[in-house]
């Protein structure tokens, strides 16, 4: 029911708020949150939804944790705020928690956001490569598709088509290359021989560009934003292989893939990979409260270390790292520890998969893809040509289960047209029943949509 106190809010929010990539049509008010609670959310007409999309703002261990509220709460009263110039036991402790998540020797440098924690590895990697001697290096690589933040430098890495909005001129020395989308690779190749292509493509960048001039290489293990993409181990076993034969570090990006999205504890632990930096926000506090970091392997921290006073990581990020996040981020952690949520986002994305398989006969269904308990749903208009079916015909199916209470994404390349993506990412706290909600209520409004919507 839409009463009274409902319509003076939305007046409110109308006239104050701007709302970030959703310009809201007199129409389509936007939903007002109010609770959550596990994996459901209740808005302020106090319908409930089960929010199968907030995996991608990465609320791993479910919503209405008081532990975490209590973490946070426990460290404002004792000590609520000092600067990293120095230290403090929050800090600390996460540090240590995450370099043993990372299984790897590494060094945290903390931030607020995704974005903040590229930028950081951004300039970490041009300095290291400076102080090491290799003076013209500054390029970046990255693909196309991917999103790596809003904040100039790491818009410029993102390969989405919106960096080319009206934001130009973006910071130079960064490069594109064509994701390994095998879906869309040419027809009559194998899709492995599509992956070592793309792959190729990295290193026929840095021979062309001039290995010189190459700082680095940033990719998430699976695009996630872009459409869910997901390579062949591989593609990232070849990339991995490639910057260390040409001197170009390799940054990934775990904003998404990282705690326990895709089954292990971040999302290159499926590939083996030993990235020489990586990069996490999101999920590293589960949502609850602004915090970021970037690890970076000992061997280049030390570089650091060794020089001369002013020769130091010139970057400041006065709340990164700040007591409560990282008090919170510790008890997150622990939570997915001690619930083995990690493994239990492998079963439910191997649950998911199985049970949604069937959708692949689906006149609009192009491909599904998965990685842990992350699948995107490909809709096309022709199993044939690929073509993506119309925004509208994805807006319905998308507005059909909300009705319903399920709440899903949508990805892809926001500008490029391929708007075509379903994603589910419910917490990895979700109960069977969830996922039995989840499943039913796409298999339900997937059959009444069996074409295109106008
Ligand atoms: N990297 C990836 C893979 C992301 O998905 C995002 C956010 N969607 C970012 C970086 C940027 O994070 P933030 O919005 O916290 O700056």
């Amino acid at each position: 029911e839409h009463n009274r106190t409902a319509d003076e809010l939305e007046g409110k929010d109308r006239k104050h708020l701007w709302h970030h990539m959703a310009p809201y049509s007199d129409k389509a008010a936007p939903m007002i949150v109010t609770e959550g609670k596990g994996s459901w959310i209740t808005d302020l007409n106090g319908k409930r939804y089960l929010d199968a999309m907030s995996g991608l703002w990465c609320v791993n261990v479910g919503y209405g944790r008081k532990e975490l509220a209590e973490a946070a709460y426990e460290q404002l009263l004792t000590m609520p705020y000092y600067p990293l110039s120095q230290s403090h036991l929050p800090a600390i402790r996460l540090a240590e928690k995450l370099s043993e998540w990372l299984e790897g020797e590494y060094v945290i440098f903390f931030s607020n956001s995704g974005s903040d924690a590229n930028e950081a590895a951004f300039k970490m990697v041009r300095q290291y490569q400076q102080q090491i001697g290799r003076h013209s290096r500054y390029k970046f690589i990255s693909r196309y598709r991917s999103y790596h933040g809003g904040s100039m430098g790491a818009l410029s890495a993102t390969g989405q088509a919106q960096r080319k909005y009206k934001y130009e001129p973006l910071s130079s020395g960064f490069l594109h290359v064509r994701p390994p989308d095998s879906y869309r690779r040419p027809a009559g190749m194998s899709v492995h021989d599509f992956n070592l292509q793309c792959a190729q493509a990295i290193e026929d960048t840095i021979v062309w560009e001039g290995e010189e001039t190459i700082a680095g290489v940033i990719l998430e293990p699976v695009i996630t934003g872009g459409g869910i993409i997901v390579p062949e181990p591989a593609y990232l076993e070849r990339v991995q292989e490639i910057c260390r034969s040409h001197g170009v570090l390799l940054i990934v990006d775990e904003v998404i893939c990282g705690f326990g999205r895709s089954g292990r504890k971040f999302g290159h632990h499926n590939f083996g990979l030993k990235p020489d930096i990586v990069t996490m926000a999101k999920g590293l506090t589960s949502g609850y409260l602004p915090l970021s970091a970037t690890a970076v392997c000992k061997d280049i921290y030390e570089v650091f270390k060794e020089q001369e006073d002013y020769s130091y990581f010139r970057h400041v990020n006065t709340f990164g790292g700040n007591p409560a996040a990282c008090a919170l981020a510790l008890k997150n952690l622990e939570i997915l520890e001690t619930e083995g949520l990690v493994e239990r986002a492998r079963l439910l994305g191997e649950r998911l998969s199985e049970q949604l398989a069937e959708l692949d006969s689906h006149p609009l269904v192009g491909d599904i893809r998965s990685f842990g308990f992350l699948t995107g749903i490909e809709l096309v208009k022709s199993k044939e040509t690929k073509a993506p079916v119309s925004l509208a015909t994805v807006k319905k199916i998308m507005a059909t289960c909300k009705e319903r209470g399920l709440i899903i994404g949508k990805n892809g390349d926001t500008v490029a047209g391929f708007n075509n993506v379903l994603t589910l990412a419910p917490p990895l706290s979700s109960t069977d029943e969830d996922l039995d909600f989840i499943v039913t209520t796409v298999k339900q409004v997937m059959s009444e949509n069996e074409k295109e919507t106008d």
